[in-house]
């Protein structure tokens, strides 16, 4: 078993730190702060699965509600090989705070399974899809906490988990997961929807420091549906993307590498490795190389403070969540390079999924345009408020947006009141 006790994930710890930094700035609402250090509610469930040649196998697998004070649990569901509870407490916890900077009327929550999905067959990862789904269905639901994609899942596997729930549930519940295919309720703009968000926020911060796009020199870690989306806007909007890297490689081409042929060749091969169009160079070297622009969108724990002693960047987009350690953010404040927290800054997903979820109870759809005017609306003014803040209270972004949610969270702690009094 591996529990709580598999605890050398960082991610925890760092949220602690992360929230301790606020409790200087939140006057009277400081006594309810230690709602926010722990989760609201957690579960471990075992997934025994039959595998295709009939042995069985048990995979370990979490949902944790970290808070629901503001309205239902919203986070998504995590398959790779180094899920475990703490890390899905501090990913459930950055969904708190998130949909709180972005004053959508959701908690925060998250979901995973610690299995490394690229090992099994589409038909074992049904099977599994859906028993963790089933042992999970106690706590989830539309109106309570509703999954989505993350690292390691993608819409066919919330088409499973929305069916599995809806035949149990003796109806059709498209709303009881989000990010879900376009013909079964999913929204148009959401596949796009978080890498569209970290191109938006970015821009609008190079703007405010000074620093053109277009020319801009970019390095992105991750290539996948958040990475590899923001990498083509950025190419669109005239920046170079210089060095990409995934699981597989890391990719230097000094004139820029043609993100669209980066991305079929992906999608033919699963992986960047083997792309002729870019020079392979260690994976160390990734954080030493020339850019304007740095945008982590892999996994937490990435910019550690010898990275960031080392980082030449005037910006850094934090597209994954939890990338940046807090000592590593320390040292980034103290050489002046700006950091663009994931709460916002990878928030475009969330923004996107709760208009999926709207749109599912109301039943009616809206254009892509519609969609995406919205959502560059609702990050850019989010951004504009914590630029403010930043600036009002003298500290980071992040600290910013920390003051921001943690306020409006805790209102409402303090509204509801403490059951049973
Ligand atoms: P994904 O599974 O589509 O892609 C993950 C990428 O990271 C892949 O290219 C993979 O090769 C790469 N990667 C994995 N391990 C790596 C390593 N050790 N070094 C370098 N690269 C590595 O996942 P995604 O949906 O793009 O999510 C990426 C990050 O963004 C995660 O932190 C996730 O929590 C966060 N995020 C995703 C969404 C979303 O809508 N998908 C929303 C908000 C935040």
């Amino acid at each position: 078993m591996n529990y709580i006790e598999h605890s050398d994930n960082p991610a925890w710890d760092t949220y602690l730190r992360q929230i301790d930094k606020v409790a200087p700035y939140l006057d009277g609402l400081r006594k309810y702060l230690d709602t926010l250090k722990r989760p609201k509610r957690a579960l471990i469930v075992d997934i025994p699965v039959v595998m295709d040649d009939g042995s069985i196998r048990h995979f370990e697998g979490y949902r944790v509600q970290h808070n629901l004070s503001r309205g239902p649990g919203k986070g998504g569901v995590r398959y790779h090989p180094d899920v475990c509870l703490k890390e899905v407490m501090a990913l459930s916890a950055w969904m708190t705070i998130k949909t709180a900077v972005l004053n959508l009327p959701f908690g925060g929550a998250k979901g995973g399974i610690r299995v490394d999905p690229r090992s099994l067959s589409a038909t074992e990862l049904e099977r599994l899809t859906r028993r963790y789904t089933s042992e999970i269905s106690i706590i989830i639901g539309p109106q309570s906490d509703i999954p989505a994609p993350d690292v390691g899942t993608n819409a066919q596997i919330m088409a499973w988990m929305m069916d599995t729930y809806s035949v149990t549930s003796g109806s059709t519940v498209t709303g009881v997961v989000t990010g879900k295919p376009v013909n079964l309720g999913g929204s148009l703009g959401r596949v796009k929807a978080t890498g569209r968000g970290v191109f938006v926020t970015g821009k609008a911060c190079a703007q405010r420091i000074g620093l053109e796009i277009e020319g801009a020199v970019v390095a992105v870690q991750g290539f996948g549906n958040v990475g590899s989306e923001a990498a083509l806007l950025f190419q669109n909007a005239g920046a170079k993307v210089t060095a990409i890297q995934d699981h597989s490689a890391t990719l230097y081409n000094e004139a820029g590498i043609d993100i669209e042929a980066l991305m079929a060749w992906q999608q033919q091969t699963g992986a960047i490795v083997g792309f002729t169009g870019a020079d392979i160079i260690s994976e160390d070297q990734f954080w030493n190389v020339n850019a304007d622009i740095f945008v982590p969108a892999a996994l937490e724990g990435q910019i550690t403070a010898a990275v960031a002693e080392q980082l030449t960047c005037r910006l850094v987009l934090e597209g994954a969540n939890g990338p940046t350690l807090p000592e590593a953010d320390d040292i980034l404040q103290a050489r002046g390079i700006t950091v663009v927290p994931d709460v916002i800054c990878n928030a475009g997903g969330v923004t996107v999924s709760y208009f999926e979820w709207v749109q599912d109870i109301a039943s009616f759809f809206w254009s892509e345009e519609d969609i995406n005017a919205r959502l560059d609306k609702i990050l850019t003014h989010a951004m504009t408020d914590i630029w403010h803040k930043a600036a009002s209270e003298e500290c980071s972004l992040r600290t910013a947006a920390y003051i921001l949610a943690c306020e409006r969270i805790l209102i409402a702690r303090k509204d509801r009141g403490i059951y049973p009094g």
